[in-house]
């Protein structure tokens, strides 16, 4: 894993294609003052918007370094699959990444693992990063079965990845997604080593791995200082450029 810390913002079912033109207008303002003013920046910024203002990201992110993707795709590119996004048209319009298995595809749109592996292998085979995500919820972590849960989910989803192909990993844990809950720094610490671990037993060890749930500019700096704690996956706080502009600084 490179040293750089990746920052990745999940919008979710927010913003449409002006207020997302405004947005980056003033993010990228803001950014250029310092963040791109190094050649050498130590960070890789994603942004993940809804699919219907994919192309205002495109044109806004178009001389920029900042990357994006889709918070979702099909496991094929075309075809009668009526209401899916194909990954061969996020590239088609500049996209890097798309978001594979998020807590809320895998909760509300039943998406299971099986369903899973072939997105991810599917996002590689067109040469995008899927940003894997993977978390218990909090009766999984009650009844002691982090370890077994995010065991299943790195085994399953990644069953049909290729390690030699570029993959990112985002843990969060359900209970902290949107809730204001933040993990303790022992909790994120030991989680991140087992995530480490589990993704080595597979030859995922080089992925990076993103925290993510209800990361804020005043808790980021400090949970960037866990080991093999790679970056965030932000949902509510990268709404606004100003909070996730901070949440990257840190
Ligand atoms: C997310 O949606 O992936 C997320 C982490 O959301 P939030 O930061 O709002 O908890």
């Amino acid at each position: 894993m490179s040293s750089k810390k990746i920052f990745a913002a999940n919008w979710k079912l927010h913003k449409n294609p002006a207020q997302t033109r405004e947005f980056f207008k003033n993010f990228l303002s803001e950014a250029s003052k310092s963040l791109f003013a190094s050649s050498n920046s130590e960070s890789e910024i994603y942004f993940f918007p809804s699919a219907i203002s994919l192309e205002a990201t495109s044109q806004s992110l178009k001389d920029s370094p900042v990357k994006f993707g889709s918070q979702n795709c099909y496991s094929l590119s075309q075809g009668a699959f009526t209401g899916e996004i194909s990954a061969q048209v996020v590239k088609d319009i500049g996209g890097h990444s798309v978001l594979i298995g998020h807590s809320e595809r895998r909760k509300i749109f039943n998406e299971v693992d099986q369903l899973i592996a072939d997105k991810v292998a599917h996002v590689q085979s067109l040469g995008l990063t899927p940003l894997f995500c993977i978390g218990e919820t909090l009766e999984e972590r009650e009844s002691n079965k982090v370890k077994q849960v995010l065991e299943t989910q790195i085994r399953m989803g990644l069953s049909k990845a290729d390690s030699t192909k570029s993959l990112i990993v985002a843990y969060e844990p359900v209970w902290a997604i949107g809730t204001g809950k933040i993990a303790s720094s022992a909790q994120v610490k030991e989680t991140h080593q087992l995530v480490y671990d589990l993704l080595k037993s597979v030859s995922f060890e080089k992925s990076a791995i993103l925290y993510g749930g209800s990361v804020k500019p005043d808790n980021s700096k400090e949970l960037l200082q866990i080991p093999h704690v790679d970056g965030f996956l932000v949902g509510g706080a990268s709404l606004e450029p100003l909070s996730f502009m901070a949440i990257v600084r840190s």
